[in-house]
């Protein structure tokens, strides 16, 4: 089981970590010393280092590799960031040893090795842009994935919610698109806002493209009888099936994995429309429509 509320205690700075900014517009190669870096360059006691080091450090080595050019920039050609854990808005400005999940489309093998081997911070490095989509949009479509070229792409995030309870998904990184805790969390709040205004009755509700489930999984929290569960990736279906148990939730849910076109399920109160960006949803809502008194896009 993972505790929760340690892992967030550890996000934070001690009161010896000392931020350090870079300059994000200039070639890294005028601003540090390259000599200087390793893997205990500007470390604080307590293990962390701020983030621009260890997006220095990572830059460095890229540049070294000619995966990137000389006049290399923290701006223009960092690869994104990511952390293996999220707990709401939270976005620590101090880095601990084994969290970070490194993506970038230029990524080789042997960049990723030495990542791993020299930036204690890393803990995953995805090859892929942020633009791809990295799981499957529709039936006729493939499921794509972020190439994992080393380490442990595992991402935890946590989502507080108006309900005090707080609701954990666990993912892996290489096969879903990004998105953190506090998009997320924004999510269920744009939900719980459409129930209470329309008076929702809280009997059966679909989530018709789950994903991890943190729609439906917040819908059985909220006091719905019944969730429909579905996803067209069976990948993503697993993922819920893990959420599920990790969110205590162990009845009152049906699981379907279909194409939403293809669903058919009990008529319900409400069904839950959360697509991937850029999907033409005019066709879904219609569907959706047929099988659910209400409607809401999130
Ligand atoms: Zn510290």
């Amino acid at each position: 089981m993972i505790d929760i509320d340690e892992k967030i205690k550890s996000l934070n700075e001690c009161e010896n970590c000392q931020d350090i900014q870079i300059k994000k517009f200039s070639p890294l190669k005028d601003l540090i010393n390259f000599e200087e870096y390793d893997g205990d360059y500007m470390r604080c006691e307590c293990g962390k280092r701020p983030l621009d080091v260890v997006m220095s450090h990572v830059l460095k080595i890229m540049i070294e590799s000619e995966i990137v050019g000389e006049k290399a920039t923290l701006r223009r050609n960092s690869p994104v960031p990511l952390s293996n854990f999220y707990f709401s808005s939270l976005n620590p400005q101090f880095i601990q040893t084994k969290s970070l999940i490194l993506l970038h489309q230029d990524f080789t093998p042997e960049v990723a090795s030495k990542l791993i081997d020299e930036v204690p911070e890393v803990v995953c490095v995805l090859k892929g842009s942020p633009r791809d989509v990295a799981g499957q949009l529709n039936k006729d479509s493939p499921i794509s994935h972020f190439e994992i070229l080393e380490g442990d792409d595992t991402q935890i995030n946590v989502m507080r919610t108006i309900l005090g309870d707080k609701i954990v998904l666990v993912k892996n990184q290489s096969k879903h698109h990004i998105e953190v805790a506090m998009t997320t969390e924004e999510k269920l709040l744009r939900l719980h806002n459409f129930i209470k205004n329309n008076d929702i009755k809280k009997a059966t509700a679909i989530d018709a493209m789950c994903g991890l489930g943190a729609l439906g999984i917040y819908l059985l929290k909220c006091g719905f009888e019944k969730v429909i569960f579905n996803d067209i990736n069976p990948e993503m279906i697993d993922a819920l099936e893990n959420n599920l148990k990790i969110n205590d939730i162990d009845g009152g849910f049906e699981i379907h994995n279909q194409s939403f076109e293809n669903l058919d399920v009990e008529h319900a109160e409400l069904c839950v429309i959360d697509a991937f960006p850029g999907v033409d949803i005019e066709e879904i809502t219609k569907k959706a429509e047929e099988i659910a008194d209400n409607v809401v896009i999130i």
